[in-house]
């Protein structure tokens, strides 16, 4: 099952690539495993997937303690107060969005983490993320935290009817990460970019996505 859906959705990759001239190899894949049971990350783990993006707390510490050797990303909303549980678990987080976590983040950890800031690129009041104005300064106050290896950026568009409609925020993505490259005292870093679900992870592609996040397509239906 996740077989067949790893391969037409690999296929999809393919294609996007081919329509944007970009490699294969430069699209990463997170198999998002909210609410997923053990064996259908397990399932996905066998067939070649080695990423999973996790949104909850305590759901990536139950699966984080009973399985071994998988390298966790956390996408979602993080509280401050869960930082330092959450730091030596990841390899990378995707949602940084606010100074206060940085900084709890930044005491917490004893080695480098790549960590992608969250954008809020429509501007709706109800997403997390920080607004396209703010982002300079953002980045700046960012850089004083040694721990903080500032990787990228990441999105999440409004919901949307058609995928067509998400590309104008991955693109408006795209265009802030190479706009704020130069500021940055490691610029070489700064080249990923989270975007794109199972809705629209074509589309994302297209307009350049580094990682894409997919839940339903790859794993099926949540709990
Ligand atoms: C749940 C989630 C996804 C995956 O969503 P699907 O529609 O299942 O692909 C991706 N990114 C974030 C931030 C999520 O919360």
């Amino acid at each position: 099952m996740i077989k067949d859906n790893l391969k037409s959705i690999t296929e999809n990759i393919k294609a996007a690539c081919e329509k944007s001239n970009r490699k294969l190899q430069d699209v990463k894949l997170i198999a998002v495993s909210k609410k997923q049971r053990l064996d259908v990350i397990k399932e996905a783990k066998d067939c070649g997937v080695n990423q999973f993006g996790e949104n909850y707390v305590q759901e990536l510490q139950e699966k984080y303690t009973s399985i071994n050797n998988f390298d966790w990303h956390f996408i979602g909303h993080l509280q401050s107060n869960k930082a330092k549980v959450v730091a030596p678990m990841i390899s990378m987080l995707h949602s940084l969005d606010r100074l206060s976590l940085a900084e709890k983040l930044n005491k917490a950890l004893t080695h480098q983490l790549p960590v992608l800031v969250q954008v809020n690129v429509s501007g709706e009041s109800s997403k997390e993320g920080v607004s396209p104005e703010q982002l300079s300064n953002f980045l700046k106050k960012l850089e004083s935290y040694e721990h903080l290896q500032i990787c990228g950026l990441m999105t999440m568009p409004p919901w949307a009817e058609s995928a067509e409609d998400s590309r104008k925020y991955f693109a408006k993505l795209k265009t802030l990460l190479e706009k704020h490259k130069p500021e940055l005292s490691r610029p070489e870093l700064f080249k990923e970019l989270s975007m794109g679900t199972s809705q629209d992870y074509p589309v994302a592609v297209e307009e350049g996505a580094t990682y894409i996040r997919l839940g339903s397509v790859l794993l099926g239906q949540r709990k």
